[in-house]
């Protein structure tokens, strides 16, 4: 297959670029560089040699996107921003990139006629289920509580109506909804890593503190209703996040919805986590007690009956501290992330 990977220079897209290029297939990847690095360009190229084509490009350039796509047999978008925080502070850029994005890349498929779409949502469009919803599963009602979660919720909605219009028309689409829990971890070769500027995400962070990069995390509350006054969340390593996309992607056959939740289905407190920190690095991670960050949920872990029913799939490294090791691997080797390589 030809699968044409939107954001496949960031942390999620470059691992799934290297799965697909170790399964054989033809991947091109579609990167404006903002958030992607270049270093992962250097990397993949020279493993998937000419089976790897990379295209410098911003989704809103719906034309570039029309070219990049001949041939193409599949679609996996990743390309968004995704830091609820920042989506708080800046609605307008979160809009934008994601639904705007969105919108120009159908737009585009339509026009190159693509057949297939593996979409990256995210549990952040479920908002703050009562805990009787709570492990989440697929029909849980959607009500998010922040601006990212409602791009993505607005994405998953755009993408079903074109698809009924293709559908319609006799046009051959398939899709695939993916709501991700909290994606951590890295190759677990070390060839790729994750890095974010800026970086937001709690075990980035943590590892961090324990680098002497930073002096301490901040821990965003701990005052909820969680046995230990901390968020709770459902980690998940992007080797088997990618794994689902694989096979899901199989599955994707003209005229499917396929709609899934991916993550453990175990959930970790922050507590839990920077604790796995200080095991793992066996360094200190100092903290801070913080306010609560607007937007956060209290707790949100998925119920992971449906991926395991119909793909088969469940998560091989779902282990706190071996997810956190091989992020810890990536981030000793590359203390300062893919460094001076980005742009
Ligand atoms: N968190 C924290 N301090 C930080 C970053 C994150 O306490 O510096 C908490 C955050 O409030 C959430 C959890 O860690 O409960 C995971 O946050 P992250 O930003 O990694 O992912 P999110 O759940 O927002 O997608």
């Amino acid at each position: 297959m030809h699968v044409l990977v939107t954001g496949g220079a960031g942390y999620i897209g470059s691992h799934a670029t290297l799965r697909l290029l170790e399964d054989g297939h033809r991947v091109t990847v579609y990167d404006n560089l903002d958030r992607g690095h270049q270093a992962t360009v250097k990397i993949l190229q020279a493993f998937g040699g000419e089976r790897y084509r990379f295209v410098r490009g911003d989704l809103l350039e719906t034309e570039a996107l029309r070219t990049a796509l001949a041939g193409v047999d599949a679609v996996m978008h990743f390309a968004a921003l995704a830091h609820v925080g920042e989506s708080v502070i800046d609605p307008f850029r979160y809009w934008s990139v994601n639904l705007g994005g969105t919108l120009s890349l159908l737009t585009a498929m339509r026009d190159a006629k693509t057949p297939r779409l593996v979409f990256s949502s995210t549990c952040a469009t479920y908002g703050e289920p009562p805990p009787e919803r709570i492990p989440i599963a697929e029909d849980c009602p959607q009500a998010p509580v922040n601006p990212y979660g409602a791009s993505k919720l607005a994405c998953e909605r755009l993408i079903k109506d074109v698809a009924e219009a293709h559908r319609r028309n006799g046009l051959p689409f398939g899709f695939a909804l993916l709501r991700y829990f909290n994606v951590c971890g890295s190759d677990p070769k070390a060839r790729l890593g994750e890095d974010h500027d800026p970086e937001t995400h709690l075990i980035p962070i943590c590892l961090e503190v324990a680098l002497g990069q930073r002096k301490e995390l901040t821990v965003f509350g701990e005052d909820w209703d969680t046995p230990d006054g901390t968020c709770i969340r459902d980690y998940v390593h992007v080797t088997d996040l990618v794994d689902a996309h694989v096979r899901v992607l199989e599955k994707l056959a003209p005229g499917a919805e396929l709609i899934y939740n991916v993550g453990t289905g175990q959930g970790a407190s922050v507590r839990e986590v920077l604790n796995a920190c200080r095991r793992v690095t066996g360094r200190p991670v100092a903290e801070r007690r913080g306010d609560r960050r607007p937007g956060d949920p209290p707790a949100l872990v998925n119920s992971p009956a449906k991926i395991r029913r119909e793909l088969g799939w469940t998560a091989a490294r779902a282990n706190l501290d071996v997810m956190i090791e091989d992020s810890w691997r990536w981030r000793k080797d590359h203390p300062h992330g893919y460094g001076g390589s980005r742009r």
